[in-house]
């Protein structure tokens, strides 16, 4: 089944540092710069600044890639973890969560690790008690750790690389199909 497909026959990964997605996509953007991935992503974006953007434009409107002639991957399948899957292969980064590496999930910002005194007054006490590492955005300030959630998140990763491992590409009329086994 195609779930994807791209408006050029590339060779995968394709080298863009700032993939652009649309307003449809907010999901999509928190977890990859949660994977290290400078998404920019903005729930306001018009079509008519995503038709001018000239960096790969990952989205879900149709009629938006048949527009663009410059590179834009269409995401056919409504299924989050196949999202993940189709962006790393498409993009190359890993489906494995590195806190060291990851970007901000709410403004994109750079991370940094920092101790427990950093944060006091920051997380719940709580939270507190029991962790000791933490990382802050130098963008908008919020403070993240490995939590219980991060059980979920190491779930979703796992689905999403075994379907990465059944994807598989053809070249069709200048479009790249990218298929699920
Ligand atoms: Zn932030």
């Amino acid at each position: 089944m195609e779930i994807a497909r791209l408006n050029n026959c590339v060779t995968l990964p394709v080298t863009d540092e700032e993939p652009v997605l649309d307003s449809m996509l907010g999901w999509l953007a928190r977890w990859l710069r949660m994977l290290g991935v400078h998404a920019i992503y903005s729930p306001s974006f018009s079509d008519e600044y995503l038709l001018t953007v000239s960096h790969l434009l990952i989205t879900r409107d149709r009629e938006l890639f048949r527009k663009r002639a410059v590179a834009t991957l269409l995401l056919e399948t409504s299924t989050h973890t196949e999202w993940l899957s189709v962006s790393s292969l498409v993009l190359g980064n890993q489906l494995v969560l590195d806190m060291d590496r990851s970007l901000c999930p709410i403004c994109g910002s750079r991370l940094i690790r920092v101790g427990r005194d950093a944060v006091a007054g920051r997380v719940p006490g709580s939270v507190l008690l029991r962790h000791d590492t933490f990382w802050a955005c130098t963008g908008c300030g919020k403070v993240y750790w490995v939590g219980s959630h991060h059980a979920r998140i190491r779930r979703e990763l796992e689905s999403a690389r075994a379907i990465l491992g059944r994807l598989r590409t053809s070249c069709v009329d200048g479009n790249l199909l990218i298929i699920r086994e």
